[in-house]
Protein backbone atom coordinates (compact mmCIF):
# COMPACT_ATOMS: atom_id res chain seq x y z
CA UNK A 1 0.00 0.00 0.00
CA UNK A 2 1.26 3.67 -0.82
CA UNK A 3 0.59 6.54 1.29
CA UNK A 4 0.01 9.36 -0.29
CA UNK A 5 0.31 12.70 1.87
CA UNK A 6 3.35 14.59 3.45
CA UNK A 7 5.94 12.59 5.32
CA UNK A 8 6.05 12.29 9.04
CA UNK A 9 7.11 16.28 9.80
CA UNK A 10 4.31 17.16 9.00
CA UNK A 11 2.07 14.16 10.91
CA UNK A 12 3.35 15.49 13.85
CA UNK A 13 1.11 15.84 16.78
CA UNK A 14 -0.28 19.22 18.33
CA UNK A 15 1.63 18.76 21.15
CA UNK A 16 4.85 18.48 18.59
CA UNK A 17 3.29 21.17 16.93
CA UNK A 18 3.14 23.17 19.56
CA UNK A 19 6.57 22.33 20.23
CA UNK A 20 7.70 23.61 16.75
CA UNK A 21 5.22 26.40 17.78
CA UNK A 22 7.17 27.48 20.14
CA UNK A 23 10.38 27.72 18.13
CA UNK A 24 8.89 29.63 15.99
CA UNK A 25 7.85 32.31 18.52
CA UNK A 26 8.63 35.90 18.09
CA UNK A 27 7.98 38.59 20.33
CA UNK A 28 4.37 38.26 21.10
CA UNK A 29 3.51 37.11 17.72
CA UNK A 30 3.81 33.68 16.71
CA UNK A 31 4.40 32.46 12.98
CA UNK A 32 1.26 31.18 10.88
CA UNK A 33 1.24 27.84 10.05
CA UNK A 34 -0.99 25.80 7.92
CA UNK A 35 -2.30 22.79 10.47
CA UNK A 36 -5.80 21.72 9.49
CA UNK A 37 -8.17 23.63 12.48
CA UNK A 38 -5.71 26.56 13.04
CA UNK A 39 -7.40 29.54 12.17
CA UNK A 40 -3.80 31.41 10.81
CA UNK A 41 -3.05 34.02 8.48
CA UNK A 42 -2.02 33.22 5.45
CA UNK A 43 2.09 33.13 4.37
CA UNK A 44 3.20 35.85 1.74
CA UNK A 45 3.59 33.25 -0.98
CA UNK A 46 3.71 30.01 -1.18
CA UNK A 47 5.93 27.83 -3.80
CA UNK A 48 6.41 24.51 -5.19
CA UNK A 49 9.81 22.88 -5.56
CA UNK A 50 11.07 19.55 -7.19
CA UNK A 51 14.34 18.97 -8.22
CA UNK A 52 16.52 16.51 -10.43
CA UNK A 53 13.92 15.07 -12.23
CA UNK A 54 15.95 13.72 -14.73
CA UNK A 55 13.19 13.02 -17.78
CA UNK A 56 14.25 10.36 -20.54
CA UNK A 57 12.18 8.15 -22.13
CA UNK A 58 15.20 5.41 -21.75
CA UNK A 59 15.60 2.38 -19.45
CA UNK A 60 16.04 2.27 -15.94
CA UNK A 61 19.92 2.36 -14.44
CA UNK A 62 20.76 1.81 -11.36
CA UNK A 63 18.11 3.15 -9.03
CA UNK A 64 17.39 6.12 -11.77
CA UNK A 65 13.97 4.97 -13.52
CA UNK A 66 13.56 7.91 -15.55
CA UNK A 67 10.31 7.46 -17.26
CA UNK A 68 8.97 7.26 -13.82
CA UNK A 69 9.40 11.26 -14.23
CA UNK A 70 6.35 11.66 -15.79
CA UNK A 71 4.17 10.13 -13.11
CA UNK A 72 6.14 11.25 -10.13
CA UNK A 73 5.51 14.85 -11.44
CA UNK A 74 1.99 14.22 -11.79
CA UNK A 75 1.40 13.64 -8.66
CA UNK A 76 3.59 16.57 -7.36
CA UNK A 77 1.42 18.89 -9.56
CA UNK A 78 -1.51 17.20 -8.38
CA UNK A 79 -0.06 18.31 -4.52
CA UNK A 80 0.61 21.69 -6.11
CA UNK A 81 -2.46 22.45 -7.02
CA UNK A 82 -4.25 21.60 -4.19
CA UNK A 83 -1.93 24.06 -2.10
CA UNK A 84 -2.79 26.63 -4.57
CA UNK A 85 0.99 27.37 -4.84
CA UNK A 86 1.55 30.86 -6.91
CA UNK A 87 5.03 29.66 -8.66
CA UNK A 88 6.54 26.10 -9.28
CA UNK A 89 10.82 25.97 -9.37
CA UNK A 90 12.40 22.98 -10.37
CA UNK A 91 15.96 23.35 -9.08
CA UNK A 92 17.86 21.95 -12.12
CA UNK A 93 18.71 18.33 -14.12
CA UNK A 94 14.52 18.35 -15.60
CA UNK A 95 15.99 16.01 -18.33
CA UNK A 96 18.60 13.31 -18.49
CA UNK A 97 21.71 13.49 -21.29
CA UNK A 98 20.79 11.32 -25.11
CA UNK A 99 23.60 11.04 -27.03
CA UNK A 100 21.44 12.97 -29.97
CA UNK A 101 20.27 16.52 -29.31
CA UNK A 102 17.71 15.90 -31.51
CA UNK A 103 16.56 13.05 -29.00
CA UNK A 104 18.18 15.56 -25.73
CA UNK A 105 15.58 17.94 -27.30
CA UNK A 106 12.54 15.70 -27.50
CA UNK A 107 12.86 14.36 -24.26
CA UNK A 108 12.89 18.63 -22.98
CA UNK A 109 9.85 19.20 -24.85
CA UNK A 110 7.86 16.49 -23.25
CA UNK A 111 8.56 17.03 -19.49
CA UNK A 112 8.33 21.02 -20.18
CA UNK A 113 5.00 19.96 -21.55
CA UNK A 114 3.54 18.51 -18.10
CA UNK A 115 5.78 21.20 -15.90
CA UNK A 116 4.78 24.16 -17.83
CA UNK A 117 1.09 23.03 -17.47
CA UNK A 118 0.67 22.63 -13.67
CA UNK A 119 -0.46 26.07 -11.22
CA UNK A 120 1.20 28.98 -10.89
CA UNK A 121 4.22 30.55 -13.18
CA UNK A 122 6.78 28.24 -13.79
CA UNK A 123 10.99 28.93 -13.54
CA UNK A 124 13.60 26.49 -14.34
CA UNK A 125 17.13 26.83 -12.88
CA UNK A 126 19.94 25.25 -15.28
CA UNK A 127 21.13 22.03 -14.62
CA UNK A 128 24.74 19.92 -15.98
CA UNK A 129 22.03 17.51 -17.46
CA UNK A 130 20.17 20.03 -19.05
CA UNK A 131 22.94 20.81 -21.07
CA UNK A 132 24.36 17.68 -22.23
CA UNK A 133 24.00 17.77 -25.53
CA UNK A 134 21.69 20.88 -25.85
CA UNK A 135 23.02 24.14 -26.10
CA UNK A 136 21.91 26.60 -23.37
CA UNK A 137 20.71 28.45 -26.14
CA UNK A 138 18.41 25.31 -27.39
CA UNK A 139 17.58 24.80 -23.54
CA UNK A 140 16.26 27.95 -23.17
CA UNK A 141 14.15 27.93 -26.41
CA UNK A 142 12.70 25.27 -25.39
CA UNK A 143 11.73 26.36 -21.74
CA UNK A 144 10.69 29.65 -23.15
CA UNK A 145 13.32 31.64 -21.40
CA UNK A 146 15.57 34.07 -22.63
CA UNK A 147 18.61 34.12 -20.04
CA UNK A 148 20.21 31.10 -17.65
CA UNK A 149 20.50 33.76 -14.52
CA UNK A 150 18.15 36.22 -13.78
CA UNK A 151 15.25 37.57 -11.18
CA UNK A 152 11.92 38.99 -9.95
CA UNK A 153 9.37 39.57 -7.29
CA UNK A 154 6.63 37.95 -6.39
CA UNK A 155 4.39 38.46 -3.30
CA UNK A 156 7.15 41.00 -2.10
CA UNK A 157 9.73 38.54 -1.96
CA UNK A 158 12.64 38.49 -4.34
CA UNK A 159 13.94 35.77 -6.29
CA UNK A 160 17.23 35.28 -8.05
CA UNK A 161 17.97 32.06 -10.54
CA UNK A 162 21.66 31.32 -10.75
CA UNK A 163 23.00 29.55 -13.26
CA UNK A 164 26.33 27.71 -12.27
CA UNK A 165 26.90 25.78 -15.70
CA UNK A 166 30.32 26.89 -16.76
CA UNK A 167 33.80 25.42 -16.54
CA UNK A 168 36.29 27.98 -14.48
CA UNK A 169 37.50 28.93 -17.86
CA UNK A 170 34.45 30.47 -18.34
CA UNK A 171 33.33 28.61 -20.84
CA UNK A 172 29.54 27.71 -20.47
CA UNK A 173 28.39 23.96 -20.57
CA UNK A 174 27.13 22.37 -23.72
CA UNK A 175 27.13 20.10 -26.41
CA UNK A 176 29.19 17.46 -24.09
CA UNK A 177 32.20 19.87 -23.84
CA UNK A 178 32.38 20.09 -19.38
CA UNK A 179 33.40 18.01 -16.75
CA UNK A 180 30.03 18.16 -13.73
CA UNK A 181 32.44 18.40 -11.13
CA UNK A 182 33.56 21.92 -12.71
CA UNK A 183 31.11 24.09 -11.92
CA UNK A 184 31.60 28.03 -11.66
CA UNK A 185 29.86 31.18 -11.15
CA UNK A 186 31.91 33.75 -13.68
CA UNK A 187 32.85 37.11 -12.70
CA UNK A 188 30.11 38.83 -14.90
CA UNK A 189 27.39 36.47 -12.79
CA UNK A 190 28.88 37.46 -9.17
CA UNK A 191 28.75 41.13 -10.49
CA UNK A 192 25.61 40.79 -11.51
CA UNK A 193 23.82 39.55 -8.26
CA UNK A 194 25.92 41.96 -6.32
CA UNK A 195 24.25 44.60 -7.81
CA UNK A 196 20.93 42.86 -8.05
CA UNK A 197 20.83 41.93 -4.61
CA UNK A 198 21.86 45.64 -3.73
CA UNK A 199 18.80 46.95 -5.99
CA UNK A 200 16.51 45.46 -4.08
CA UNK A 201 14.33 46.33 -0.82
CA UNK A 202 13.08 42.85 -0.55
CA UNK A 203 14.02 39.70 1.23
CA UNK A 204 15.17 37.60 -1.39
CA UNK A 205 15.36 33.52 -1.74
CA UNK A 206 18.46 32.22 -4.44
CA UNK A 207 17.73 29.00 -6.65
CA UNK A 208 20.95 27.20 -8.28
CA UNK A 209 21.56 23.67 -9.47
CA UNK A 210 25.03 23.02 -7.56
CA UNK A 211 25.82 23.28 -3.98
CA UNK A 212 26.99 26.79 -2.51
CA UNK A 213 27.09 25.03 0.95
CA UNK A 214 30.04 22.55 -0.07
CA UNK A 215 33.28 21.97 -1.62
CA UNK A 216 33.33 20.51 -5.27
CA UNK A 217 32.47 17.32 -6.36
CA UNK A 218 28.94 18.94 -5.50
CA UNK A 219 29.61 22.45 -4.88
CA UNK A 220 30.47 25.17 -6.80
CA UNK A 221 34.09 25.98 -6.96
CA UNK A 222 33.92 29.81 -6.00
CA UNK A 223 30.89 29.32 -3.39
CA UNK A 224 32.86 30.71 -1.04
CA UNK A 225 33.09 34.03 -3.01
CA UNK A 226 29.17 34.14 -3.76
CA UNK A 227 28.05 33.16 -0.18
CA UNK A 228 29.96 36.32 0.66
CA UNK A 229 27.76 38.48 -2.05
CA UNK A 230 24.88 36.64 -0.05
CA UNK A 231 25.64 37.59 3.04
CA UNK A 232 26.86 40.79 2.79
CA UNK A 233 23.46 41.89 1.03
CA UNK A 234 21.62 41.23 4.32
CA UNK A 235 18.49 40.32 2.17
CA UNK A 236 18.89 36.15 1.41
CA UNK A 237 16.81 33.79 3.78
CA UNK A 238 17.70 30.70 2.01
CA UNK A 239 19.31 28.77 -1.00
CA UNK A 240 17.42 26.02 -2.14
CA UNK A 241 19.60 24.23 -4.42
CA UNK A 242 19.63 20.68 -5.99
CA UNK A 243 21.88 18.26 -7.83
CA UNK A 244 23.14 16.58 -5.14
CA UNK A 245 20.36 13.71 -4.62
CA UNK A 246 20.36 12.77 -1.11
CA UNK A 247 19.36 16.22 -0.29
CA UNK A 248 21.11 18.23 2.61
CA UNK A 249 20.93 21.08 4.75
CA UNK A 250 23.41 23.95 6.37
CA UNK A 251 23.06 27.27 7.86
CA UNK A 252 26.21 29.15 6.67
CA UNK A 253 26.74 33.24 7.71
CA UNK A 254 22.80 32.96 8.68
CA UNK A 255 21.64 31.76 5.95
CA UNK A 256 19.93 28.41 5.14
CA UNK A 257 21.01 26.45 2.79
CA UNK A 258 18.82 23.63 1.50
CA UNK A 259 19.37 20.77 -1.08
CA UNK A 260 16.16 18.75 -2.51
CA UNK A 261 16.20 15.51 -2.82
CA UNK A 262 16.09 14.12 -6.52
CA UNK A 263 12.82 12.84 -7.71
CA UNK A 264 14.87 10.56 -10.00
CA UNK A 265 15.69 8.81 -7.15
CA UNK A 266 13.83 5.40 -6.45
CA UNK A 267 10.96 3.16 -7.81
CA UNK A 268 7.49 4.19 -7.41
CA UNK A 269 5.24 6.13 -5.39
CA UNK A 270 6.68 6.09 -2.00
CA UNK A 271 10.44 7.33 -3.37
CA UNK A 272 8.97 10.74 -5.32
CA UNK A 273 10.32 13.55 -3.59
CA UNK A 274 9.30 17.31 -3.74
CA UNK A 275 8.29 20.08 -1.21
CA UNK A 276 5.95 23.07 -0.86
CA UNK A 277 7.97 26.11 0.84
CA UNK A 278 6.07 28.91 2.48
CA UNK A 279 7.24 32.12 2.50
CA UNK A 280 6.36 34.62 5.79
CA UNK A 281 6.04 38.63 6.35
CA UNK A 282 8.55 38.55 9.33
CA UNK A 283 11.21 36.88 7.17
CA UNK A 284 10.69 33.50 7.72
CA UNK A 285 10.08 30.13 5.59
CA UNK A 286 8.98 26.89 6.21
CA UNK A 287 9.25 23.87 3.59
CA UNK A 288 7.39 20.72 3.59
CA UNK A 289 8.32 17.63 2.13
CA UNK A 290 6.18 14.72 0.61
CA UNK A 291 7.02 11.40 0.05
CA UNK A 292 10.89 11.12 1.00
CA UNK A 293 11.66 15.28 1.05
CA UNK A 294 12.37 15.84 4.47
CA UNK A 295 10.73 18.90 5.58
CA UNK A 296 11.97 22.12 7.42
CA UNK A 297 9.44 23.71 10.00
CA UNK A 298 11.23 26.44 10.20
CA UNK A 299 13.58 28.58 8.38
CA UNK A 300 14.18 32.26 10.36
CA UNK A 301 16.26 34.45 8.77
CA UNK A 302 17.57 38.42 9.68
CA UNK A 303 15.04 41.33 7.87
CA UNK A 304 16.06 42.76 5.01
CA UNK A 305 18.57 45.87 5.43
CA UNK A 306 21.04 47.47 3.09
CA UNK A 307 24.64 46.23 2.73
CA UNK A 308 27.11 48.09 5.07
CA UNK A 309 29.78 47.79 2.85
CA UNK A 310 30.23 46.74 -0.26
CA UNK A 311 31.63 43.63 -0.97
CA UNK A 312 34.92 42.93 -3.23
ZN1 LIG B 1 20.85 15.38 -11.00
Amino acid sequence: MTRRGPNPARRTSRRAFLRDGAILLTGAAVLPGRLAGENLPKPDLRLGLVTDMHYADKDARSKRHYRQTLTKFAEAAGQFEKEKVDLVVELGDIIDGADSVETEKAWLRRIVKDFSTGPGQHHYVLGNHCVYSLTKGEFLEIVGRKESFYSFDAGGWHFVILDACFREDGEPYGRKNYDWTDANIPPAEAKWLREDLGKTAHKTVVFVHQRLDVDPPMGIKNAPQIRRILEASGKVLAVLQGHHHQGGYSEIGGIHYCTLRGMIEGSGPDNNSYAVMDLFPDVAARITGWRKQKSYPSLRGQAAKPASQPVR
